[in-house]
């Protein structure tokens, strides 16, 4: 059985936390170590079968934690040749041998779990979300965008599971108090992904056949996880799909961990 938790979602850090069998993962490391280990023994987990950390892009909240957490538990962290550029001097130490390339299209396999990066529009180095494939299960983690395309969209499409993001609401954002040139760059297409186009995109994928999703990444200032929710629900009930009958929706909370998820394989 897959077992799926976000840990933490938000601009404020993201962790995400996947197993398979003995083999487990993490995709980014975004809060500070102490708190991603408290929150892995909230669910029953520790680090002893952690095999890596896999980064989306540079940004602190999706690394501040993972160099600490590399060195404490002698975890390899696994990021592409410009994230690491762009990375390593906010990591402080590292052992070499934890220093892991995986580049955007390659596939690395840790006993039963096959990680493939993808490219996503973000205004970073090289940023990436990622496929999972456990076996013939296909798990999606998929923020920080700042526009969708088909490309973009082929990645994400047949997921058993996905976790996407749905940012901030543009109504808020545009009457917030952000300055101006931080408003244009959430809303630019290497920013982030509205709550409008989350759901356009989730109705879209359940129309696919997705029947999990997790909403992520929101916005502290621009948004609130019931706002994201009914947005979501209604792109969903347009399409004729019913929220928690026909597919199953959450959203990933910046603070705390979310219902733990458990897919069974070969079903
Ligand atoms: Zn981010
Ligand atoms: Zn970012």
């Amino acid at each position: 059985m897959i077992k799926i938790c976000s840990l933490f979602s938000g601009s404020s850090g993201n962790c995400i936390f996947i197993s398979y069998n003995n083999t487990s993962i993490l995709i980014d490391a975004g809060v500070s170590g102490r708190r991603i280990e408290n929150a892995l023994k909230s669910i029953g987990e520790s680090f002893d079968n952690i095999a890596g950390i896999f980064i989306t892009h540079e940004h602190s909240d999706h690394i501040s934690g993972a160099g600490i957490l590399s060195r404490r538990h002698k975890i390899p962290i696994f990021a592409n040749t410009e994230t690491w550029d762009a990375m390593r001097p906010f990591m402080g130490k590292l052992d070499s041998g934890n220093i892991r390339y995986i580049e955007p299209g390659e596939t690395k396999t840790i006993g039963d779990v096959s990680v493939k990066p993808f490219p996503i529009p973000h205004d970073a180095a090289c940023p990436v979300g990622y496929n999972i494939f456990i076996e013939d299960k296909k798990l999606t983690i998929a923020t920080d965008i700042g526009h969708m395309n088909d490309l973009l969209l082929a990645n994400l499409e047949k997921s058993d599971m996905i976790l996407l993001e749905s940012n901030h609401d543009i109504e808020m954002l545009m009457t917030g108090r952000y300055p101006w040139p931080l408003k244009q760059r959430i809303l630019s297409d290497h920013g982030h992904l509205c709550n409008e186009m989350a759901g356009k995109v989730v109705a879209h994928l359940a129309q696919c056949g997705t029947k999990r999703f997790l909403l992520g990444h929101l916005s502290q200032e621009n948004n609130f996880p019931e706002l994201a929710y009914r947005t979501v629900c209604n792109a969903l009930l347009e399409k004729n799909i019913t929220p928690m009958k026909d597919v199953y929706l959450e959203v990933a909370m910046r603070d705390r961990a979310s219902n733990v998820m458990y897919i069974n394989t070969g079903a």
